[in-house]
């Protein structure tokens, strides 16, 4: 029986893991190797790992848990059940796992466009977060991907790094005349054609292709188009979600259910790996917590 079982080994998961570890907790953590950024070569925005590439950051957090005895297993849980104040999961290969309190850091993965060309270079100069990636495309031409009305607050907000931020919606026409009053207003250039393919080399975009074979010079994309859980456990285990899909949590990312935790991006809040990471570190104080109140003699 584990004191802990941490679903997820990204910046959460592992953050969690090295509190608990350091509180000489017995835990263990399941990672099926898909971190949400795993596109990406670099990681930014986090304060002394600035633009660090995403794979060596998650290899260094793996080997810092090495001296606190943190057991690391790459396999996949299936299923997660919770009956009286003890957890059982069960890996792909079939083995039980039990313990006393139980941390999800599944994550989320993102609804992406289907554009040609869009794989290569997605994560390179595709990107969804401007304050991740918003600096490296300063002063770029930036197109934001938007569908029907879904990219006018992106646009909007791209201004902030570029002057030449053109909206793509890609053969849609849903925008009103009060939006496009709005975008004219703050610079953004409207595009409305359909999307033939993207064209870039070295994972950088150059050119957006239009239906009618015009090729549109851009360097940088941005898109939001909406994101799912990574994993159905939350649901098997019951949790409750918010209207955005993300598991609802409380102060020190307490869920729903008794002894059930949730942290980063599957859990309420902020999506930014130093954001997950605190939320993993408030996760793993609270819950060694509750295991001190519930041992206290
Ligand atoms: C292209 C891209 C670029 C990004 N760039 C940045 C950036 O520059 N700076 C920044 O701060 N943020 C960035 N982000 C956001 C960042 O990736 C997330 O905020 C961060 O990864 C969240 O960490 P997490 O631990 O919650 O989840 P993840 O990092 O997604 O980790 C979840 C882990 O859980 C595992 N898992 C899921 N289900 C199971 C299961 N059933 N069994 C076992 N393991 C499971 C997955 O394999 C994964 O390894 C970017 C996101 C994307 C998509």
């Amino acid at each position: 029986m584990y004191d802990v079982i941490i679903i997820g080994g990204g910046p959460a998961g592992l953050n969690a893991a090295m509190l608990l570890g350091r509180s000489r907790r017995k835990v263990i953590v399941f990672d099926s190797g898909k971190p949400r950024n795993r596109w990406a070569n670099n990681m930014n925005g986090f304060l002394t790992s600035d633009g660090m590439n995403p794979r060596e950051f998650i290899q260094k957090g793996r080997a810092e848990l090495d001296k606190y005895g943190v057991e690391l297993n790459n396999m996949v849980i299936k299923t997660a059940t919770y009956t009286k104040g003890e957890f059982v999961v069960n890996d792909e290969a079939g083995k039980v796992y039990r313990s006393r309190k139980l941390l999800l850091a599944t994550g989320l993965k993102d609804n992406l466009p289907e554009l040609d060309g869009l794989e290569e270079l997605y994560g390179k100069s595709i990107h969804h977060c401007p304050y991740c990636d918003g600096w490296e495309s300063r002063d770029k031409a930036i197109a934001v991907y938007g569908p029907e009305r879904g990219g006018i607050g992106q646009a909007l907000a791209m201004k902030n790094w570029s002057d030449d931020v053109t909206l793509y919606t890609d053969g849609t026409d849903s925008l009103r005349h009060e939006d496009l009053e709005l975008l004219e207003r703050n610079g953004v250039k409207v595009q409305k054609e359909k999307i033939t393919r993207l064209e870039g080399e070295g994972g950088m975009l150059q050119h957006i292709v239009l239906y009618s074979g015009e090729k549109r010079p851009q360097q940088a994309m941005f898109f939001s188009l909406g994101t799912q859980q990574q994993s159905d456990l939350g649901e098997q285990l019951g949790c409750e979600f918010t209207s955005k899909g993300v598991i609802r949590t409380k102060k020190l990312q307490h869920s729903n259910i008794p002894g059930l935790f949730v942290a980063g991006d599957a859990a309420r809040d902020m999506q930014m790996v130093i954001v997950a990471a605190a939320e993993g570190a408030k996760a793993g104080v609270a819950i060694n917590m509750e295991l001190q109140q519930e041992d206290r003699k």
